[in-house]
C-alpha cells in the first residue's frame, strides 16, 4: 500500500522561502514515476506566522512558489490541523533554521506518533544551537576554532564590563574574529570584527538576535567545504564540495542572491584531507546524535592543511541546486532516489 506522505514546509524563520523551493523540489521528486507508485504526496504549509494549512492551500503555495502574506482575521492556533494532517503514515519535514530546525515541529511529530525524516528532538536541537554544538563536538574531540560564550546580560547589563571582556577577548582570540548569535542560521546576525573599535557593535546586534553569543577566532584564507551524511545508525558520507564566492564572508546576501555563489562537486582537495573530512562529517553526525540527514560544514586552511568542523545543518537546503543533493547526485544517488532513501529510513527506524 502506498504510504501518505505529509509534506511539511514554510515555517516562522527567516529561512521561510528557502523553505518552499525545497518543497517544490522533494514534491516534484515525489511525483517521478518511480515514487508516485510507493508515495501519495500532501503538502502541508505553514505561514510565517505559524498557522498550519492543509493540501489544498499549500498545493497553492507550492505552484506559485510564493509564500502567503497578509492573514488578517486568522488566529494563531496551531492545534487546530488541517484535518488531513492525521491520516499521514510518515512525514518529510523540510523546515529550515527556528520553529522547524531546531526540534519544536520534531517534538509534535513525536507526540503525534507518525514517521519523520530527518533528526529527533535532540539531534535537531543541539544542532541548531552552535553553543550546544560545538560543546557536542568538543567531547567528542573534533578540531574546532577557538571560541568564547557570551551571554548578553554581560553585553547589555552594566557597561562597565565592556572594557574589560575586550580585554579578555583580544587576548585571547584576537583579530579578525566573528561575533554570532548562538541560534540562527543563514548567517544572520553574524559579523566579522577586525578591530576592537568594531566589536561593541557586532557584540550588541549579535545579542540582539539572541540571549547567547558566541566570539571566535577567524581562520585566514579559509576554503570552505562540505560534506553530506545520509543514514542512522551507520551513515553514509558523500564526495566532498566547496563553495566559491567573491566577498569577504559567506553572509547572508552572498548565500540567497543567484549566480553570488559557486559550488565545485567534488571539490579540488588532497585525497588525504577529503578523506579526513568525510571521516570528521559521520563523527560530528554522531556527536551531536543526528538522524537520516545533515550537511557538516568545514573550514580548511591549506597553507597549514588544518581543518576546522563550523557547523552541522540537521535540515539543509533541499532545492534542485542546493549542496546537500547536489552532492549525493554527484555520489551516485539521483534527487528522486535521495528522496525515497531518506523516507524508507524514516519508516525503518519508526521506533526510535
Ligand atoms: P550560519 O549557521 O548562519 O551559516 P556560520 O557559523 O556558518 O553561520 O557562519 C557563516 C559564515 O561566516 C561562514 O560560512 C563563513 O563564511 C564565515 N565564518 C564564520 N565563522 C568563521 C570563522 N571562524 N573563520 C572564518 N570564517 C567564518
Ligand atoms: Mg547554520
Ligand atoms: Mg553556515
Amino acid at each position: 500500500t502506498k504510504q501518505q506522505v505529509g509534506l511539511l514546509f514554510g515555517g516562522r524563520s527567516g529561512e521561510h522561502e528557502v523553505s518552499i523551493s525545497s518543497a517544490r523540489a522533494i514534491a516534484q521528486a515525489l511525483l517521478s514515476a518511480d515514487n508516485a507508485s510507493r508515495y501519495t504526496l500532501y503538502p502541508f504549509y505553514i505561514s510565517k506566522i505559524g498557522q498550519w494549512h492543509g493540501p489544498e492551500v499549500a498545493q497553492g503555495v507550492l505552484d506559485s512558489g510564493q509564500p502567503l502574506n497578509a492573514e488578517d482575521g486568522d488566529t494563531v492556533n496551531l492545534w487546530s490541523f488541517p484535518p488531513e494532517a492525521s491520516q499521514m503514515t510518515v512525514w518529510f519535514p523540510i523546515l529550515h533554521g527556528p520553529n522547524g530546525e531546531d526540534g519544536t515541529i520534531q517534538g509534535l511529530l513525536q507526540l503525534m506518533q507518525v514517521p519523520f525524516v530527518g533528526s529527533g528532538v535532540l539531534g535537531s536541537a543541539v544542532g541548531m544551537d552552535k553553543l550546544a554544538m560545538k560543546s557536542a563536538f568538543a567531547q567528542a574531540g573534533l578540531p574546532q576554532v577557538a571560541y568564547r560564550e557570551i551571554r548578553r546580560h554581560e553585553i547589555w547589563s552594566n557597561p562597565c564590563v565592556f572594557p574589560k571582556l575586550c580585554d579578555e577577548i583580544d587576548a585571547v582570540l584576537g583579530y579578525p574574529c566573528f561575533v554570532k548569535p548562538a541560534n540562527l542560521g543563514s548567517s544572520v546576525g553574524i559579523s566579522k570584527v577586525r578591530s576592537r573599535s568594531e566589536f561593541e557593535a557586532a557584540l550588541d546586534n549579535a545579542a540582539s538576535y539572541d540571549r547567547r553569543v558566541i566570539v571566535e577566532a577567524a581562520v585566514a584564507n579559509v576554503r570552505e567545504v562540505e560534506c553530506a551524511v545520509l543514514g542512522t545508525d551507520n551513515p553514509q558520507v558523500s564526495v566532498v564540495g566547496e563553495i566559491r564566492f567573491e566577498g569577504d564572508f559567506y553572509d547572508y546576501e552572498t548565500k540567497y542572491t543567484a549566480g553570488q555563489a559557486d559550488l565545485l562537486i567534488p571539490a579540488p582537495l588532497p585525497d588525504k584531507i577529503a578523506r579526513q573530512i568525510r571521516e570528521l562529517a559521520a563523527e560530528a553526525f554522531t556527536a551531536v546524535d543526528a538522524s537520516g540527514l545533515s550537511r557538516v560544514d568545514f573550514f580548511y586552511q591549506e597553507e597549514t592543511g588544518e581543518i576546522f568542523l563550523n557547523e552541522i545543518n540537521t535540515l539543509p537546503g533541499f532545492t534542485a541546486t542546493s549542496m546537500y543533493p547536489q552532492l549525493w547526485q554527484a555520489t551516485g544517488i539521483a534527487f528522486p532516489d535521495l528522496v525515497h532513501q531518506l523516507l524508507q529510513f524514516a519508516l525503518d527506524h519508526a521506533d526510535g
